[in-house]
């Protein structure tokens, strides 16, 4: 089994579903006693968060690089980064090493891809919503992406930082990400990518009639399967 090198932290929460799942994962597969190889290097998201804000990315992606290099060192046979919005810096993170990078976005594209769904829509931190860097990779593999409209994105942007990165799950807000991925279907979504990995905290499979791509969960099952390859 190879060994899993987790970039966690952004936030804590979504971390918890990682460990979770690629551990579930590896024992579904293995049985017995068996659990998943992995080494964690969590981050302070309040550094992170600070250069979200003030535009640092260069910063941020230096920490970022600075734990590779750390797991790397520690053993780790690859990288898994568990956040989408942080990849836009993944190219600062894949070049500090040398050992794989498991990219969230190919893995979920490949998702939907298998799925056969052309058409999806998009939610996830304005970062993620409104720039190119995560978009493009789903453009490059032929799908399609709807996001919501800006007040929307400010809704979803505003419920993943002043809640979900703080383990605060409101109904309510609940209601609001269905009513807006139900906008999107009714524009052609044929898929729902929750591309924010606390998003599957709040909403799942149960509460959208879309297909649901949920990344943290994707993201940590693929990692799961690539330990075991
Ligand atoms: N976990 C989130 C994501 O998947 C947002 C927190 C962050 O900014 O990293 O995008």
């Amino acid at each position: 089994m190879k060994t899993i090198g987790l970039i966690g932290g952004m936030s804590a929460e979504s971390t918890v579903t990682y460990y979770k799942v690629i551990n579930s994962v590896v024992n579904q597969k293995l049985g017995g006693f068996h659990s998943a190889k992995c080494l964690l290097y969590s981050v302070d998201f309040d550094e992170i968060e600070r250069c979200q804000m003030s535009g640092e990315w260069e910063k941020s992606g230096e920490i970022l690089a600075d734990a590779a290099r750390r797991l790397q060192k520690g053993g780790a046979d690859f990288l898994v980064l568990c956040t989408n919005t942080m990849h836009k810096v993944a190219h600062a993170i894949q070049s500090a090493v040398s050992i794989p990078f498991l990219h969230i976005a190919e893995a979920t594209a490949r998702r939907v891809k298998d799925a056969g769904i052309g058409k999806v829509c998009l939610l996830g931190t304005a970062f993620t919503m409104e720039e190119g860097f995560y978009k493009d990779v789903l453009a490059r593999n032929g799908i399609d992406v709807i996001v919501p409209d800006a007040d929307d994105r400010k809704t979803v942007n505003d419920v993943i930082y002043g809640e979900l990165c703080h383990g605060v799950i409101k109904d309510e807000s609940r209601a609001k990400f269905v009513g807006i991925i139900n906008k999107a279907a009714a524009l052609g979504a044929r898929g729902a990518i929750l591309g924010c990995t606390e998003i599957g905290l709040l909403v799942g499979d149960g509460d959208i009639t879309l297909p649901v791509f949920d990344t943290a969960l994707i993201h940590a099952e693929e990692a799961a399967l690539a330990a075991l390859e």
